[in-house]
């Protein structure tokens, strides 16, 4: 198989992955393009007819996408995301932690209740699938966590004060997490620049809104994500994957 990096791996047999956020943008694209090669997906998110949508187009592809309702912020539903995985295929091989909001404003906007939900969305929620798949990866010695971060974990923009701190805090936890985990556990974090999503849709606040429109001027398309996703699961098992930045070339 030839990677999008134009590596070549041998042709594994299929993986269990699980994809949170699965029912629009980068998510969407990732559970499709792992069916397509093939793997079995299990894909979360709490718009579930989208998540059929996804899984009815990806019945003629040579895996599969079941679709699962799952709200990232509720510890309970995301450790039986992780053992409907296990009860359907026996095993898990792959966490994808891919859910996110990006409700953007000015600190001074005081929009505390959208701080407050991006906290859940984008770092309790990424624990929670933590602490469902680790106990997991470490019973079976293997697997692999990809977090699904941003650039915004890297460089802090005015009205992103608060969805960069997440992200930050994403590649924070997912970096403590390689340092930690039995090297049969892989880890890889996955920073997207600007990709053609629903993302911006929870800005609320007009000022951020506007701002959003210029920064998000050129966009990729989700399938570039989907294929770093791919690359990373694609690694023989001695290799790692820490992290990979996408973004559009003409992003500076
Ligand atoms: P979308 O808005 O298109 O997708 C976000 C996904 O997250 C949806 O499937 C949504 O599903 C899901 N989600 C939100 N809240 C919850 C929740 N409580 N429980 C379960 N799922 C939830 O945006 P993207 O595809 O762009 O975002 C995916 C990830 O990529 C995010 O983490 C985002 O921060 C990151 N990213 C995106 C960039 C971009 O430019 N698009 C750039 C950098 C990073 P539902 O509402 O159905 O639950």
């Amino acid at each position: 198989m030839t990677t999008p990096l134009g590596h070549t791996t041998g042709q594994a047999r299929p993986k269990v992955v699980l994809v949170t956020g699965a029912s629009s943008g980068i998510g969407a694209a990732v559970a499709e393009r792992l069916a397509a090669e093939g793997h079995h997906v299990l894909a979360g998110a709490r718009r579930t007819d989208r998540l059929r949508t996804l899984a009815d187009r990806a019945a003629s592809s040579p895996g599969s996408v079941h679709p699962v309702r799952l709200d990232v912020t509720d510890r309970a539903d995301v450790a039986a995301f992780v053992a409907a995985a296990r009860e359907r295929h026996g095993r898990v091989d792959a966490f994808v932690a891919n859910a996110g909001v990006m409700p953007l404003s000015r600190l001074d906007c005081l929009l505390t209740d959208e701080w407050d939900r991006m906290i859940d969305v984008n770092v309790r929620g990424l624990l929670h699938g933590i602490a469902a798949a680790l106990p997991l990866f470490t019973e079976q010695r293997a697997g692999h966590f990809v977090t699904v971060a941003s650039v915004g974990a890297h460089e802090v923009v005015p009205t992103a004060a608060v969805y960069c701190a997440t992200k930050y805090a994403a590649w924070a936890i997912t970096e403590g997490l390689r340092l930690e985990s039995d090297p049969a556990i892989r880890v890889t974090t996955v920073s997207p620049g600007v990709v053609a999503s629903e993302l911006a849709d929870t800005i609320t606040d007009p000022g951020a809104a506007e701002a959003m429109r210029g920064y998000r001027a050129h966009t990729i398309d989700p399938g570039a994500i989907a294929g770093a996703v791919s690359y990373a699961l694609a690694q023989p098992p001695d290799v790692d994957v820490n992290e990979i930045v996408v973004r559009p070339a003409r992003q500076r």
